[in-house]
């Protein structure tokens, strides 16, 4: 597709017509958020365009590369982006370098020449700020530079609102796969996860789940928000312990379960035993109790060609092993 000139309002059409048709069956986050700022360049007719995301908690605005597989992160106030999202208001500039808003900075050292911005905040379903769609320099039929238009607002408030639909659902999902206690993820969490890693291919890989000893006697004697506490003392440790291609999950309660990619059964138990050290050696201390606490844990391979229920399955069975045994130790098949 010809990137620079566009010479008819039918071109237009067309070309809105290729990104309308390939976004109706894309399924991929970054890839749909691609074509909606390709679609969005396309509509205003300007050289670059971005689309990019405010997280709230982390103070930054980020958006994603071509690539789609890399983030680009500033902090959050920076820039017309900033200003955008600030003011919750649509900015349009056509001689930037005058402006003390902008930051000239990127330009100086890359070498591009910044001559118009139109900077369009994107809200949510309750009609919060939470991003922004930046097109830079507009062009006219020939590609020559011109300055941003009322229609170009316009045109651009219906990628604004693809952009962010889509970037909410998105969100929506990731959410639905994290436990709130714990900031793990959840079974839902686990099932994507593992259709993601594993498949009939799979040469080596373990499961470990694991189940904090006597729980409930921690809720009955402390409370339950010190059993939350606790939750969230093992949910760390667990964490700090995972391995490069792997993933931990909250597989519901007080139990865990561990998904290890290129992991063998002898050296998962061996991780499973120092997990278990690790847990009977620390404590947690809540309203000026000390808690101690003690698991026990289940491994089993992940074998290929074996449904996920089963995988999971077998490492419940020696989980229970493990607790009938006596608690607080490995057993593994
Ligand atoms: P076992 O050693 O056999 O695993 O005994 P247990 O007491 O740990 O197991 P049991 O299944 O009898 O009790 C689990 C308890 O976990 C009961 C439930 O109230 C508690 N629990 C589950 N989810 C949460 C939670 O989110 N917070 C708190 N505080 N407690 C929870
Ligand atoms: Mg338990
Ligand atoms: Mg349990």
């Amino acid at each position: 597709m010809e990137k620079d000139v566009l010479h008819s309002a039918e071109q237009l059409l067309e070309q809105i017509f290729h990104y309308m048709s390939q976004l109706v069956n894309e399924k991929r986050f970054s890839k749909t958020l691609e074509l909606l700022t390709e679609l969005g360049r396309t509509l205003v007719h300007c050289d670059r365009a971005s689309f990019w995301y405010w997280d709230k908690n982390k103070h930054q605005y980020w958006t994603l590369t071509a690539s789609g597989r890399d983030k680009i992160v500033v902090p959050e106030g920076t820039g017309i982006v900033g200003a955008t999202i600030a003011n919750q208001e649509t900015i349009c500039i056509n001689s930037p370098y005058e402006d003390e808003r902008f930051n000239a900075s990127v330009d100086k050292e890359s070498g591009y020449v910044t001559r118009s911005i139109l900077c369009f905040p994107i809200t949510n379903e309750k009609g919060h700020v939470i991003g922004a769609f930046q097109a830079i320099n507009k062009m006219d039929d020939e590609g020559n530079p011109i300055g941003f238009e009322k229609t170009d607002e316009k045109r651009l408030a219906m990628v604004a609102v693809f952009c962010g639909k889509t970037l909410e659902s998105h969100l929506l999902y990731e959410q639905a796969q994290i436990d709130q206690l714990t900031g793990l993820k959840n079974r839902r969490g686990f099932y994507d996860y593992y259709v993601q890693n594993f498949d009939e291919h799979t040469k080596q890989a373990s499961i470990v789940m694991c189940d904090i000893d006597f729980f409930k006697k921690v809720n009955d004697t402390y409370g339950h928000n010190a059993g939350d506490a606790v939750l969230m003392h093992v949910a760390d440790i667990l964490l700090k312990n995972l391995p490069n291609g792997g993933e931990v999950v909250r597989w519901g309660g007080e139990e865990f379960v561990f998904l290890l990619n290129g992991i063998d059964v002898q050296q998962a138990v061996t991780f499973a035993e120092n997990i278990r050290k690790q847990m009977e050696q620390t404590s947690v201390q809540y309203d000026n109790q000390v808690i101690q606490i003690t698991m026990s844990f289940g491994v089993a391979p992940l074998l290929g060609q074996r449904t996920s229920d089963e995988n999971v399955k077998q490492a419940d069975d020696n989980l229970y092993q493990a607790k009938q045994n006596g608690r607080n130790r490995v057993v593994y098949s």
